[in-house]
């Protein structure tokens, strides 16, 4: 067996918030029941109430929408609720489905009170999102058969469902469509104990064995996010079995993933390349994201959606009105002298 540890494409991909193929086998540490999805305790506590409600009164759930950072188990809370309904859900996403009679096919095939998840749902093109709002306000759908004067419009009947859908960008969902969701949660990135239970009952799963101190490094340095902290869960193991007996220890973890490029902080060579440009390019900011997105040569689009969300949570990054601005801790981490900024507002 041979594990190039120093490969580069190798070291970036670890931090990534999209699921990789690696990721594969992620179904079989899906959490099945609410009990077993750790952290994001508000959203639980309030999924708890409406689920039981809706068991009660032998309804479908109202819609459920989950927005957040990709990675943190908006698809796994989604199966959960499916799984506690005892019903059947549909998995699709929003740049699937491309005309309106696609959407319709889903819908008509739902079974009463079936979910239907719709990942990145702002996504959706305008014609199919029309459709979505007589069929999540009355359960109906309007269907026009011909064309011109002879046109005639066709209202059916659909079974009673859930729609849950998934966005990393709530900002840019339509307000017709955020108002017909009931329940809206936001999960946010999740704190190093919550990482270390999660990284805990991975490695059981995978039968791996683990020391306390080694699933606390890995949760240190997986930037919130349980996508990550499971693929470093997965490389170290790897290591340890090449170099240390197979047990993942505080020492084992931190080699590995430091040869990974991922610091103690869990930023990766793109972050800091990110904070470092900001501070060599525009003395520390402000600078617009498409202007920085341009300097790194990365997408705008993926700064903000998977980088940023962990440097303004730890405090490396603002975002100002004018634009992004490192923080002095920034200057710390990367070992440079902090000269004083005077639009900075720290
Ligand atoms: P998203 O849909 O938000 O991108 P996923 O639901 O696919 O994220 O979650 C990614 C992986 O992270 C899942 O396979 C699961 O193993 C793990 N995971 C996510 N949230 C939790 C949690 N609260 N507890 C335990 N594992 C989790």
């Amino acid at each position: 067996m041979s594990i190039s540890f120093s490969d580069e494409s190798f070291a970036e991909a670890i931090t990534t918030t999209s699921a990789l193929p690696e990721d594969g086998n992620e179904v079989s540490l899906r959490p099945r029941y609410l009990n077993e999805y750790v952290g994001q305790a508000k959203a639980k506590e309030n999924l708890e109430v409406f689920i039981e409600a809706a068991k009660l009164r032998g309804e479908p759930l109202d819609h459920v929408l989950l927005s957040g950072p990709p990675g943190l188990g908006k698809t796994t809370l989604a199966s959960i609720i499916a799984n506690e309904m005892s019903v059947n859900m549909r998995i699709t996403s929003g740049p699937t489905i491309e005309k309106p009679g696609d959407l319709v096919a889903l819908l008509t095939n739902l079974q009463p009170n079936d979910i239907l998840f719709v990942d990145e749902i702002h996504r959706l093109n305008h014609q199919v999102e029309e459709i979505l709002y007589p069929a999540m306000e009355d359960y109906v759908i309007d269907i026009i058969i011909g064309k011109g004067p002879s046109a005639n419009s066709i209202r059916l009947n659909l079974p009673k469902f859930t729609l849950i859908g998934a966005t990393t960008r709530s900002g840019q969902l339509t307000a017709p469509l955020r108002d017909r969701f009931g329940v809206v949660l936001r999960l946010e990135l999740y704190n190093v104990a919550e990482l270390q239970r999660i990284v805990e009952r991975s490695a059981g799963i995978l039968g791996v064995s683990i020391e306390r101190e080694g699933a606390e490094e890995i949760a240190k340095r997986s930037r919130g996010t349980p996508r990550i902290a499971n693929r470093m869960l997965r490389r170290v193991r790897d290591f340890a079995q090449v170099r240390a007996d197979g047990v993942i220890t505080r020492e084992v973890a931190d080699a590995a993933l430091t040869r990974l490029e991922v610091d103690h902080m869990g930023l990766d060579a793109l972050d800091r390349r990110m904070l470092r440009s900001i501070i060599e390019f525009y003395h520390g900011g402000p600078v617009g994201l498409e202007t920085l997105a341009a300097t790194i040569n990365e997408e705008a689009v993926t700064l903000e959606d998977v980088y940023e969300p962990y440097l303004l949570q730890q405090g490396f990054l603002t975002r100002t009105p004018r634009g992004r601005c490192v923080t002095q801790k920034a200057y710390a981490h990367l070992n440079i002298p902090f000269m004083g900024q005077s639009s900075l507002e720290l």
